[in-house]
Protein backbone atom coordinates (compact mmCIF):
# COMPACT_ATOMS: atom_id res chain seq x y z
CA UNK A 1 0.00 0.00 0.00
CA UNK A 2 1.24 3.22 -0.67
CA UNK A 3 1.57 6.02 2.15
CA UNK A 4 0.33 9.10 1.13
CA UNK A 5 3.40 11.83 0.94
CA UNK A 6 1.98 13.99 3.70
CA UNK A 7 1.56 11.20 6.42
CA UNK A 8 5.27 10.67 5.51
CA UNK A 9 6.29 14.14 6.44
CA UNK A 10 3.87 14.01 9.59
CA UNK A 11 5.50 10.56 10.85
CA UNK A 12 8.88 12.07 10.33
CA UNK A 13 7.84 15.66 12.07
CA UNK A 14 6.85 13.63 14.76
CA UNK A 15 9.68 11.46 15.73
CA UNK A 16 12.30 13.95 14.66
CA UNK A 17 10.45 16.53 17.30
CA UNK A 18 9.80 13.94 19.48
CA UNK A 19 13.05 12.75 20.27
CA UNK A 20 14.05 16.72 20.31
CA UNK A 21 11.91 17.26 22.86
CA UNK A 22 12.45 14.16 25.16
CA UNK A 23 15.81 14.70 25.00
CA UNK A 24 16.19 18.71 25.45
CA UNK A 25 12.75 19.99 27.02
CA UNK A 26 12.12 23.54 27.76
CA UNK A 27 9.61 23.01 30.44
CA UNK A 28 9.14 19.94 32.91
CA UNK A 29 7.15 17.56 31.01
CA UNK A 30 3.69 16.64 32.68
CA UNK A 31 3.05 14.38 35.41
CA UNK A 32 0.02 12.58 33.06
CA UNK A 33 1.81 12.32 29.96
CA UNK A 34 -0.46 9.32 29.03
CA UNK A 35 -3.86 10.91 29.63
CA UNK A 36 -2.86 14.56 28.06
CA UNK A 37 -1.29 12.53 24.82
CA UNK A 38 -4.19 9.96 24.39
CA UNK A 39 -7.11 12.93 24.38
CA UNK A 40 -4.77 14.93 22.05
CA UNK A 41 -3.43 12.40 19.54
CA UNK A 42 -7.30 10.68 19.88
CA UNK A 43 -8.70 14.23 18.34
CA UNK A 44 -5.99 14.53 16.16
CA UNK A 45 -7.11 10.74 14.57
CA UNK A 46 -10.68 11.48 14.68
CA UNK A 47 -9.80 15.36 12.82
CA UNK A 48 -7.91 12.92 10.23
CA UNK A 49 -10.05 10.34 9.41
CA UNK A 50 -13.52 11.56 10.06
CA UNK A 51 -13.32 15.66 9.26
CA UNK A 52 -10.76 15.12 6.52
CA UNK A 53 -11.11 12.43 4.53
CA UNK A 54 -15.42 14.10 4.17
CA UNK A 55 -13.38 17.11 3.08
CA UNK A 56 -11.57 14.98 1.05
CA UNK A 57 -14.70 13.80 -1.24
CA UNK A 58 -15.46 17.62 -1.33
CA UNK A 59 -12.00 18.78 -3.09
CA UNK A 60 -11.91 16.00 -5.34
CA UNK A 61 -15.28 17.15 -6.45
CA UNK A 62 -14.57 20.74 -6.51
CA UNK A 63 -10.91 20.11 -8.82
CA UNK A 64 -13.26 17.75 -10.89
CA UNK A 65 -15.74 20.69 -11.62
CA UNK A 66 -12.98 23.03 -12.54
CA UNK A 67 -10.90 20.76 -14.38
CA UNK A 68 -14.30 20.49 -16.70
CA UNK A 69 -14.53 24.67 -16.67
CA UNK A 70 -10.81 25.48 -17.97
CA UNK A 71 -12.10 29.28 -18.79
CA UNK A 72 -12.50 30.21 -15.03
CA UNK A 73 -9.88 32.37 -14.44
CA UNK A 74 -7.36 31.09 -11.73
CA UNK A 75 -4.00 30.96 -10.58
CA UNK A 76 -3.81 28.81 -13.70
CA UNK A 77 -3.64 31.69 -15.41
CA UNK A 78 -0.26 32.45 -13.52
CA UNK A 79 3.52 31.26 -14.42
CA UNK A 80 3.92 27.77 -11.82
CA UNK A 81 6.34 29.31 -9.51
CA UNK A 82 4.29 32.42 -9.68
CA UNK A 83 1.26 30.00 -8.93
CA UNK A 84 2.99 28.20 -6.16
CA UNK A 85 4.29 30.91 -4.23
CA UNK A 86 0.46 32.59 -4.38
CA UNK A 87 -1.19 29.91 -3.57
CA UNK A 88 1.41 29.01 -0.72
CA UNK A 89 0.56 32.89 0.92
CA UNK A 90 -3.13 32.54 0.30
CA UNK A 91 -3.62 29.38 2.19
CA UNK A 92 -1.29 30.77 5.18
CA UNK A 93 -2.99 34.01 5.15
CA UNK A 94 -6.53 32.24 5.55
CA UNK A 95 -5.46 30.46 8.49
CA UNK A 96 -4.01 33.45 10.18
CA UNK A 97 -7.35 35.50 9.30
CA UNK A 98 -9.37 32.28 10.51
CA UNK A 99 -7.03 32.02 13.78
CA UNK A 100 -7.98 35.87 14.57
CA UNK A 101 -11.63 35.06 14.06
CA UNK A 102 -12.11 32.46 16.26
CA UNK A 103 -10.01 34.15 18.98
CA UNK A 104 -12.61 37.15 18.14
CA UNK A 105 -16.08 35.29 17.91
CA UNK A 106 -15.31 31.08 18.08
CA UNK A 107 -13.73 31.47 21.41
CA UNK A 108 -15.99 28.57 22.78
CA UNK A 109 -14.65 25.82 19.80
CA UNK A 110 -10.69 27.21 19.74
CA UNK A 111 -10.42 27.00 23.74
CA UNK A 112 -10.12 23.77 23.90
CA UNK A 113 -6.62 23.75 22.15
CA UNK A 114 -5.50 26.53 25.03
CA UNK A 115 -6.82 24.52 28.08
CA UNK A 116 -3.40 22.37 27.09
CA UNK A 117 -1.50 23.30 30.49
CA UNK A 118 1.66 21.34 29.08
CA UNK A 119 2.08 22.29 25.05
CA UNK A 120 4.19 19.38 23.69
CA UNK A 121 3.98 17.88 19.69
CA UNK A 122 0.89 16.45 20.52
CA UNK A 123 -0.60 19.68 21.79
CA UNK A 124 -0.68 20.59 17.57
CA UNK A 125 -3.46 17.84 17.37
CA UNK A 126 -5.74 18.89 19.94
CA UNK A 127 -8.26 20.81 18.24
CA UNK A 128 -12.27 20.43 18.13
CA UNK A 129 -13.60 18.84 15.38
CA UNK A 130 -16.31 22.02 14.81
CA UNK A 131 -13.15 23.99 14.04
CA UNK A 132 -11.37 21.73 11.88
CA UNK A 133 -14.64 20.93 9.94
CA UNK A 134 -15.51 24.99 9.60
CA UNK A 135 -12.24 25.74 8.99
CA UNK A 136 -11.50 23.27 5.93
CA UNK A 137 -15.23 23.73 4.63
CA UNK A 138 -14.61 27.70 4.15
CA UNK A 139 -10.95 26.79 2.74
CA UNK A 140 -12.32 24.45 0.08
CA UNK A 141 -14.01 27.49 -1.13
CA UNK A 142 -11.04 29.28 -1.18
CA UNK A 143 -9.40 26.32 -3.00
CA UNK A 144 -12.12 26.37 -5.31
CA UNK A 145 -12.43 30.13 -6.21
CA UNK A 146 -8.72 30.39 -6.54
CA UNK A 147 -8.03 27.21 -8.68
CA UNK A 148 -5.20 25.84 -6.22
CA UNK A 149 -4.27 22.85 -7.47
CA UNK A 150 -3.77 19.25 -5.43
CA UNK A 151 0.27 19.46 -5.63
CA UNK A 152 -0.12 23.31 -4.28
CA UNK A 153 -1.69 22.31 -1.60
CA UNK A 154 0.09 18.88 -0.57
CA UNK A 155 3.13 21.34 -0.77
CA UNK A 156 1.26 24.00 1.54
CA UNK A 157 0.42 20.99 4.26
CA UNK A 158 3.17 19.23 4.30
CA UNK A 159 5.09 22.60 5.49
CA UNK A 160 2.24 23.61 7.39
CA UNK A 161 2.56 19.90 9.38
CA UNK A 162 5.91 20.36 10.31
CA UNK A 163 5.41 23.98 11.12
CA UNK A 164 2.60 22.89 13.80
CA UNK A 165 4.46 20.06 15.53
CA UNK A 166 7.89 22.47 15.50
CA UNK A 167 6.05 25.15 17.18
CA UNK A 168 3.86 23.02 19.36
CA UNK A 169 6.88 20.91 20.47
CA UNK A 170 8.27 21.22 24.10
CA UNK A 171 11.86 21.41 22.57
CA UNK A 172 14.11 23.69 24.00
CA UNK A 173 15.89 25.02 21.14
CA UNK A 174 18.68 27.91 21.81
CA UNK A 175 16.88 30.64 22.54
CA UNK A 176 18.88 32.94 19.87
CA UNK A 177 18.13 30.86 16.80
CA UNK A 178 14.60 30.69 18.41
CA UNK A 179 14.96 34.19 17.90
CA UNK A 180 16.37 34.06 14.73
CA UNK A 181 13.61 32.02 13.18
CA UNK A 182 10.88 33.69 14.62
CA UNK A 183 11.43 36.79 11.96
CA UNK A 184 10.18 34.85 9.27
CA UNK A 185 8.57 31.50 10.94
CA UNK A 186 6.59 30.40 13.96
CA UNK A 187 8.75 29.01 16.65
CA UNK A 188 8.21 26.95 19.56
CA UNK A 189 8.85 30.84 22.17
CA UNK A 190 6.51 32.87 19.86
CA UNK A 191 3.65 29.79 20.24
CA UNK A 192 3.99 29.61 24.08
CA UNK A 193 3.37 33.32 23.98
CA UNK A 194 0.40 32.93 22.14
CA UNK A 195 -0.74 30.03 24.30
CA UNK A 196 0.51 31.70 27.64
CA UNK A 197 -2.06 32.35 30.05
CA UNK A 198 -0.79 36.37 30.61
CA UNK A 199 -1.95 36.69 27.04
CA UNK A 200 -6.22 35.83 27.69
CA UNK A 201 -7.05 38.83 27.37
CA UNK A 202 -4.87 40.41 24.12
CA UNK A 203 -3.33 37.58 22.46
CA UNK A 204 -0.74 37.63 19.76
CA UNK A 205 1.46 35.43 17.22
CA UNK A 206 -1.58 33.81 15.66
CA UNK A 207 0.12 32.86 12.13
CA UNK A 208 0.55 29.03 11.28
CA UNK A 209 3.93 29.26 9.26
CA UNK A 210 4.89 32.42 8.18
CA UNK A 211 5.07 35.18 10.84
CA UNK A 212 4.72 38.05 8.12
CA UNK A 213 0.46 38.20 8.60
CA UNK A 214 1.62 38.56 12.43
CA UNK A 215 4.25 41.71 11.56
CA UNK A 216 1.39 42.97 8.75
CA UNK A 217 -1.04 42.54 11.16
CA UNK A 218 0.98 44.23 14.35
CA UNK A 219 0.25 40.80 16.42
CA UNK A 220 3.88 39.55 16.36
CA UNK A 221 5.73 39.85 19.69
CA UNK A 222 8.04 37.87 21.02
CA UNK A 223 8.50 36.91 24.61
CA UNK A 224 10.71 38.80 27.17
CA UNK A 225 10.90 35.69 29.02
CA UNK A 226 9.88 32.75 27.86
CA UNK A 227 10.78 30.26 31.08
CA UNK A 228 7.92 32.45 32.55
CA UNK A 229 5.27 31.87 30.67
CA UNK A 230 2.32 28.95 31.98
CA UNK A 231 -0.03 27.82 29.06
CA UNK A 232 -3.45 27.11 29.98
CA UNK A 233 -6.61 29.29 30.28
CA UNK A 234 -8.08 31.50 32.64
CA UNK A 235 -11.62 32.29 31.12
ZN1 LIG B 1 -5.24 30.37 19.43
ZN1 LIG C 1 -1.32 26.11 19.51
Amino acid sequence: MLIPPKTIVIGFGLVLFGVLEYLMPFFEPSRKPLRNLSLNFGLGLFNAIVISSTILLLLNAGWEIRSAHPEWIGLGALPEPIALITSFLLLDLYLYLWHRAMHRWGWGIHRLHHTDRHLNLSTAYRFNPIEVLLSQLLRVMLIALFGITPIQLLIYESCFSLSLIFHHSNWSLPQRLDRLLSSLIITPNLHRLHHSQSTDAHPCNFSSLLTLWDFLGHTHHYPRYPKSLRSGTRS
